[in-house]
């Protein structure tokens, strides 16, 4: 099992790289990899991008997705954080 740590190609979260998933049609590098939050909008992806659109075609929307995913994933560990120190000043 390979247990090394990598970063998510989509929001930076780190996790194990056998916890690591393949994020195409999103990203088009077959060496990426992303964590199983950004996973869940790959699969959602891989449903509603027809198949035989060409991958090329889809780059400029894949881009879109994947920095709006890296904006909300930014938006959820600061609340993440400010919840934590809301919890901690008490
Ligand atoms: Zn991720």
């Amino acid at each position: 099992m390979n247990d090394k740590i990598i970063e998510c190609k989509i929001c930076s979260n780190e996790m194990k790289k056998y916890e690591s998933n393949n994020p195409q049609p999103l990203l088009p590098n077959f060496e990426d990899r992303v964590c199983i939050d950004c996973n869940y909008f790959v699969t959602a992806g891989r449903m509603v991008i027809p198949a035989e659109i060409h991958i090329h075609n889809i780059q400029g929307l894949s881009e879109i997705i994947c920095n709006m995913m890296r904006i909300a994933s930014s938006l959820k560990r600061i609340n993440e954080d400010l919840m934590e120190r809301m919890l901690n000043d008490r």
